[in-house]
């Protein structure tokens, strides 16, 4: 039986899809921890009592996911500064009986390219940021984080990426999905962050053909692994990384915060969740 002190959870809503139990509760058997980690549909209306339920004491803390990021990021008692920068919390947990609050998306994506790129962030080369979404805001973070000074964010809403370089401030450019020509000619680095080529989702069609040969690409959309982006890329002879590691390395703190053992990503991590998106790809 789980110590009741040591329990954990997503709530999102839906919530079936989420592969997060599954990362959790791999670590969770590794370290041998009589913890546990468990997906809760919590619906819109009823996420200010949940997040009660939480501060009183009920878990550890745990992630909140699509829709509550932004209502949890303005219901916890304390925010980090990533959670600050950001504007939205993923990772709750309860301290000196305060609920606190953190975003771990912006260190996902520059774990997961450490891992998969080394020296990805060694030379300060213009960087493509497609979209200007919640995940987006992550991704500028992490780039701010390394130094990056010439991101440019393209948005099919010219207004939202408008907002995000507002925030950013002036190491952040924005433009519409039709300049990709001129911007993607000097880029070292070019990031997916839009929903487009998501299963079931249309792709985003941005022609790769006058990115430097020694680009990389990433998109931060793991359904598929192999997203048309990625595939375009390849083909093109570009490196590339998916985004499934971004997601392996976001839960990362989450676990160290609530179970007090720094997890590593590991190769048989990943097989697992691959495994299960074979099954499930949704
Ligand atoms: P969001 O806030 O809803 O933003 C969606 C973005 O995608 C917006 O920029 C939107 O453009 C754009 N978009 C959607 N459909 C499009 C289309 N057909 N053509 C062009 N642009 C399109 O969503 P989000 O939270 O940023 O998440 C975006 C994606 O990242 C999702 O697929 C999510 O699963 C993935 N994600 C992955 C991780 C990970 O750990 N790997 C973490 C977070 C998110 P407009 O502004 O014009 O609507």
């Amino acid at each position: 039986m789980a110590d009741r002190s040591l329990r954990a959870f997503v709530c999102g809503h839906p919530i079936a899809h989420s592969r997060s139990p599954i990362i959790h509760n791999y670590w969770l058997r590794k370290f041998d921890i009589a913890g546990s980690y468990t997906a809760v549909d919590v619906a819109p209306a009823a996420f200010p009592a949940f997040a009660d339920k939480v501060r009183a004491g009920s878990y550890v803390g745990g992630n909140v996911t699509i829709p509550h990021k932004e209502e949890a990021f303005l219901i916890v008692d304390e925010r980090d500064a990533a959670a600050e920068e950001i504007g939205a919390v993923n990772t709750l947990w309860v301290e000196d009986d305060l609920l606190k609050g953190s975003n771990t998306d912006a260190h996902g994506f520059a774990a997961n390219l450490d891992d998969r790129a080394p020296g990805w962030d060694a030379v300060d080369r213009p960087v493509v940021v497609l979209g200007a979404g919640g995940a987006a805001r992550a991704v500028l973070f992490a780039l701010k984080n390394r130094g990056f000074r010439d991101v440019r964010v393209m948005n099919r809403t010219a207004s939202r990426a408008e907002s995000l370089a507002a925030h950013f401030g002036p190491t952040v450019s924005a433009h519409g999905l039709d300049a990709a020509g001129e911007l993607l000619v000097d880029a070292g680095l070019m990031v997916n962050t839009t929903a487009a080529g998501m299963h079931g989702e249309p792709e985003l069609g941005v022609d790769l053909g006058r990115l430097p040969d020694d680009a990389l690409v990433t998109d931060i959309v793991y359904v598929p692994l192999e997203t048309p982006l990625l595939a375009a890329a390849r083909r093109r002879g570009l490196r590339t990384v998916d985004g499934l590691g971004m997601l392996l390395h976001q839960a990362v703190p989450g676990f160290e915060q609530w179970f007090g053992i720094r997890p590593t990503v590991t190769a048989e991590l990943r097989q697992l969740i691959v495994a299960d998106l074979k099954v499930k790809a949704s």
